[in-house]
């Protein structure tokens, strides 16, 4: 497609960012759908924040994404922010508005929930277990409340963090959360209906590692998503499979949260099965 005159303006911010995979999906999905838009990854440098999240509003750029380490900080620039970025307190997806507003998305938490909607899983009343505390824990933990699973333990390494992040969301369901060895998440594992890996334990180089949680100990009906993509298939879901679990990583989570900000920006639903397409295309030209 040609670039003119009209050819409207997305991208995604961040430092360090010229690894991004984003630009690469998206400008495929805006291609394949006739969308005269480019997206750009544009590094901002750390302090620099609010004068470029205004530049960007004022040269009026269409919206953008925001990765690390920008999640958090951005927040205050909001006009507004959708219920899924507030109760995360993270914006991964902003839309500039006509007049200039700016409102702040968090499309991880549709992502997440993509990866079971895709396997139709009903998660209503299910246990879950999420291993990990960190940025994408809050997303996966506001995900499974909002869509009513009974109860969700943490398995943490930090027990400060794990209290916190159990605490922060008390008001919205049953969390809990314990250390790996602690006998409470060991027996939380045994009647977990979802187990959910938010570490990067296992994910490319380090490809050797797992959590320390022990999938024989787990029933079989229990479903196991790791959010790792790189590999395809963690030593984690490796060990889960060959013990006869369903799995899910963490491709369709990265495809849909960029596809809903797409659909939040230009009104339209991308391809997603060419954004995998687009994406697994580029994961084996990077080796
Ligand atoms: P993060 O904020 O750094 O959190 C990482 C969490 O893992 C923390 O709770 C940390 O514990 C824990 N952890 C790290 N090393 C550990 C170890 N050796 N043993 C036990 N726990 C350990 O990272 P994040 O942004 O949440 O990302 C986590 C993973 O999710 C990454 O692999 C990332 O690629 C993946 N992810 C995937 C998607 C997707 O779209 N598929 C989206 C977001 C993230 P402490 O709190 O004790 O440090």
């Amino acid at each position: 497609m040609m670039i003119t005159g009209k050819t409207k303006v997305l991208a995604v911010i961040g430092a360090p960012i010229a690894h991004s995979l984003s630009p690469i999906i998206q400008n495929a999905a805006l291609q394949a759908a006739g969308i005269d838009c480019v997206y750009a990854a544009l590094p901002v440098r750390p302090g620099a924040l609010s004068s470029a999240v205004y530049g960007l509003r004022d040269a009026g750029v269409v919206g953008f994404n925001v990765t690390i380490p920008f999640k958090t900080e951005i927040i205050p620039l909001m006009d507004d922010l959708s219920e899924d970025a507030r109760r995360i307190h993270a914006v991964n997806t902003v839309v500039v508005e006509e007049n200039g507003r700016l409102v702040g998305h968090n499309t991880d938490v549709t992502g997440f929930l993509a990866g079971f909607a895709e396997r139709r899983i009903a998660l209503t009343e299910k246990k879950a277990v999420l291993v990990g505390a960190g940025g994408a824990a809050r997303a996966v933990l506001w995900g499974l409340l909002r869509s009513k699973v009974s109860s969700v333990v943490i398995g943490v390494r930090n027990a400060s963090k794990g209290a916190a992040l159990a605490t922060d969301f008390a008001a919205h369901g049953d969390v809990r959360a314990y250390g790996f060895d602690d006998p409470a998440f060991t027996s939380a594992l045994g009647s977990a209906d979802i187990i959910v890996q938010t570490t990067p334990l296992g994910m490319t180089p380090h490809v050797g590692e797992m959590p320390s949680v022990d999938v024989v100990a787990i029933k079989s009906s229990a479903v196991f998503y790791d959010l790792i993509y790189t590999p395809a298939e963690t030593r984690f879901l490796r060990a889960a499979a060959a013990h006869g679990h369903e799995t899910i990583n963490g491709e369709t989570m990265l495809v849909a949260q960029g596809a809903e900000a797409f659909f939040l920006w230009t009104g339209v639903r991308p391809d997603m099965e060419l954004m995998k397409r687009v994406l697994r295309e580029e994961l084996v030209r990077r080796g």
